[in-house]
This record gives structure tokens, sequence and C-alpha cells, in this order.
């Protein structure tokens, strides 16, 4: 496993903390260069330093013109983790015009502008895996979630399009769609006991899940392991979905 992605270039954004933190490090653990992407220095700092110099650690905001153009000037990338996104739930009559601007921007726009800059220079090299972070709300709806179902559905209309288009170019695309996981974004809701209540009554494997559960995921599919795969949608939901 440590060689997996040896001598590979993955550029993972929304690393500083939660899914994409754990993302970072299962890349940099199965041998690839990892390239960390967050707003805070110091969220990125410890991990680089663990890491002898193989997590390269950038300052940037996934929705700013310098950070896309930094992405087009690398020489060479091999594999990018989409995943900085965030969760503003509220009823659906009470959604603000400042949030549902603010998720599209940081959950779909981002994402997209992203995802181009990356398969710019993977289509130049004519290979590369692109993972776009999407969640279970990209297949089915939830109370006070549409903006995030919305968002989330669009990131896998995305995923199959640039998949479609991409392959003749050597570029895989897939999602991955994660249930409940226990990270900063979702620390608000789940503690509150009655929506953890609900949420393992809705998962049947009865749990939440852990960050690693996505990061294997992600490892499996920037892999040569996933080689015939593109345009899927990889759930780890313990089954929310099946039902
Ligand atoms: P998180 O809030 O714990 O971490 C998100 C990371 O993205 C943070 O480091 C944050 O600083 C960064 N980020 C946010 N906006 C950014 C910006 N403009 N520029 C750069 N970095 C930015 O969230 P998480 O739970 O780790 O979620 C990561 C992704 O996984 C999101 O796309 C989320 O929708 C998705 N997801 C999470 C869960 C879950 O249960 N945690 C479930 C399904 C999908």
């Amino acid at each position: 496993m440590d060689q997996l992605l040896d001598g590979k270039t993955a550029l993972v954004t929304g690393a500083g903390r939660g899914l994409g933190k754990a993302i970072a490090e299962a890349l940099c653990g199965a041998g690839a260069r990892v390239i960390a992407v967050a707003r805070t220095a110091s969220d990125l700092d410890a991990m680089a330093a663990e890491r002898d110099g193989r997590i390269e650690p950038w300052v940037e905001d996934v929705t700013s013109d310098d950070f896309i153009a930094r992405i087009e000037r690398l020489q060479a990338l091999d594999i990018l983790v989409n995943n900085a996104g965030s969760n503003r739930p509220e009823p659906f009559v009470e959604v603000s015009d400042e949030n549902l601007d603010f998720l599209i921007d940081l959950n779909i726009r981002s994402m997209f502008r992203t995802a181009r800059a990356a398969a710019r220079v993977m289509v130049r090299q004519k290979s590369g895996v692109i993972i776009h972070m999407s969640s279970q709300m990209g297949h089915v709806g939830s109370p006070r979630r549409t903006v995030y179902c919305m968002t989330k559905h669009a990131i896998e209309g995305l995923t199959k399009a640039m998949a479609v288009e991409l392959a003749p170019m050597g570029v895989r695309v897939n999602s991955v769609a994660p249930t409940f996981i226990e990270t900063p974004m979702t620390k608000p809701m789940l503690d509150n006991a009655e929506f953890r209540e609900f949420v393992h009554r809705m998962i049947p494997m009865g749990r939440t899940g852990q960050p690693e559960d996505v990061a294997n995921a992600v490892l499996y599919l920037a892999s040569p392991l996933s080689g015939m795969v593109t345009g899927h949608s990889l759930l780890v939901d313990g089954g929310w979905t099946a039902q």
C-alpha cells in the first residue's frame, strides 16, 4: 500500500482539517507528493512538518483567481481531490440569499473552476484522476438541506459529464459520496442528541463514519486499482441510500 501512488503528485483542497486532512495524509502514506490547500497556514504546518517535505502547503482560498492560476502553472498533476466545501442547514422557506450564494459559490462554482484548471494540466499530459467530494445528499434529499443537496447533485452531474468528455484524453473522473462523518463541519449537528439519534437510525450500520473511511475510498479511486472506473459515485454511507 505504501507504494501505491509512488511518483504521483496530488492536490487536495480543504486539507487543513476534517476529510481533506485525512485524505492528504492517506495519499502521502501511499507514496504521493501532496499539495495540501487550506486558508489557515497553522492548520497545514504541523501536518507538513511530520511528513518530511512530502506535503507542500498552499495557503489559498479555493474561490480566488490566484489559486486557479497557480494550479494551471503546475508542470504535472496526477490526482486532484476537490474536497473543500461547506453546509449551512436551514429550513427551505428561510434560506437567505447570502447562504444560497455562499454555498453555490463554494460547493459548485469553485469546484468547477478547480477541476477545470486541473484538467487543463492533465489533458496536456494525457493522464490524471479527478475525485470530487460529493455526499449521500448528492443522491437523496433530507430536511434543512435544500441548498446543500442541490449543490451536491450538481457535483454528481459534473462528475458524469466530465468523465464522458475526458475519458478519451486519459483522465478519469469520479466522486465520493459519504454519509455523516465526524468532522468539524458536522460536529455542531451531531452534538445535538436528537439529530445524532436520527442519523444513527437512518444508517443501517448504526454508526457515523470516520474520516479514514472516506480517505480509503479516495485512495482506491486515485490509484490504478480503479483503472477502469470513471463517472462513478462511490457511496460511503453505511447503507443510508440503499433503503
Ligand atoms: P470541514 O469544514 O471539517 O473541512 C472543510 C475544509 O475545507 C476546512 O479545512 C475549510 O477550511 C476548507 N475550506 C472551506 N472553504 C474553503 C475555501 N474557500 N478555501 C480553502 N479551503 C476552504 O468539512 P468536512 O466535513 O471535512 O467536509 C469536506 C467535504 O466533504 C465538503 O465538500 C463536504 O460537503 C463533504 N462531505 C462531508 C461530510 C461529513 O459528514 N463530514 C459528508 C458528506 C460530504
